[in-house]
């Protein structure tokens, strides 16, 4: 059986804007560690970054395509897509956390969902995050000057996909991933991988007869899950391509995780990803994030690669 694989989120990739503000948000605003700074392997042109928590650690890693400048158009959030992307935080944050953002300027929506404490607000392209404040959090989190252990992100809470129905969505979730429908409220409607948990929630959002997504800037591009090893990889690619028919990608090596592509029924595109190697893997954990990262074949033009890519500014204390 292949439906336990599946361990909770892995990480969750975005297309967003400018590079500079991308980073300043999720490094300085949110706290976020960068822990990789490469490029995408498709356009060197376009930096990709990895946040997360000290090392990276699968189910804490948001990982941004700043495109600025590169021709791609604002895209519209919509169904077929992941909605939301949503941090855990302890309970008590909260207010810490909404000061912290209107302070910036950001509009912030307060409300509870689920029971639990929830802000809404938006990134700098326009993607909508949440801050959901929970006390069942063990992971540790990365600390900075400004944002401490009491308050600072431990990861990923939930993603809420955005589905035109959403029935197959559940059937798929719960027969092939092997998650539990755990809660519902209105249209939307929780579900659990393995034990549950904070980075192990996807919430599904029935939007009958909304705009379908458009991918661009300020949306999501897709979710990765994570499995344990290639073996559990290439069981869940057996299962989903050979006996499901479903198109998946042949597995890619993206130089920190294994992973395969698909469309899920809801039209969500869906990743999974092996948790090894991780992000130590070509530089130390203390020295994560600093240093440009190539992949082997482009090694031979770093030159001519960093003097395309936009400078950024990163401040003395990071
Ligand atoms: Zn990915």
């Amino acid at each position: 059986m292949a439906n336990n694989l599946i361990k909770g989120i892995h990480h969750v990739t975005a297309t967003v804007n400018d590079a500079q503000e991308d980073y300043d948000f999720y490094t300085q605003l949110l706290g976020q560690r960068l822990v990789k700074k490469t490029v995408n392997f498709d356009n060197n042109r376009v930096y990709h970054f990895y946040y997360g928590d000290e090392v990276g650690t699968p189910g804490t890693i948001m990982t941004t395509f700043p495109y600025k400048g590169q021709g791609v158009r604002q895209g519209r959030i919509g169904t077929g897509q992941v909605a939301i992307t949503g941090f855990s935080a302890p309970t008590g944050a909260i207010p810490f956390w909404k000061r912290r953002l209107q302070d910036a300027g950001l509009a912030v929506a307060e409300r509870t969902k689920f029971g639990n404490p929830t802000l809404q607000f938006e990134d700098p392209s326009g993607l909508i995050l949440e801050i959901t404040g929970n006390d069942e959090d063990e992971r540790k989190p990365w600390v900075t000057a400004e944002i401490g252990q009491q308050e600072a992100i431990r990861g990923f809470y939930a993603v809420t996909l955005s589905v035109a129905q959403a029935p197959s969505t559940f059937d798929f979730l719960a027969k092939e991933f092997g998650f539990t429908k755990v809660a519902s409220e209105g249209r939307i409607t929780r579900f659990a991988a393995q034990d549950g948990g904070p980075g192990q929630y996807v919430d599904v959002r029935e939007d009958r007869g909304a705009e379908r997504g458009i991918n661009g800037l300020g949306t999501v591009h897709h979710v990765a899950w994570r499995v344990e090893h290639d073996e559990a990889l290439l069981a869940m690619r057996s299962r989903l391509a050979d006996e499901l028919g479903f198109k998946v990608t042949e597995v890619k090596d993206r130089n920190y995780f294994h992973s395969i592509y698909f469309r899920m029924p809801g039209e969500v595109l869906f990743e999974i990803a092996t948790i090894p190697p991780g992000f130590a893997i070509d530089e130390s954990v203390e020295n994560l994030g600093q240093s440009l990262k190539l992949p082997e074949w482009e090694e031979p033009n770093r030159a001519q690669i960093e003097n395309g890519l936009p400078k950024i500014k990163v401040p003395d204390h990071v």
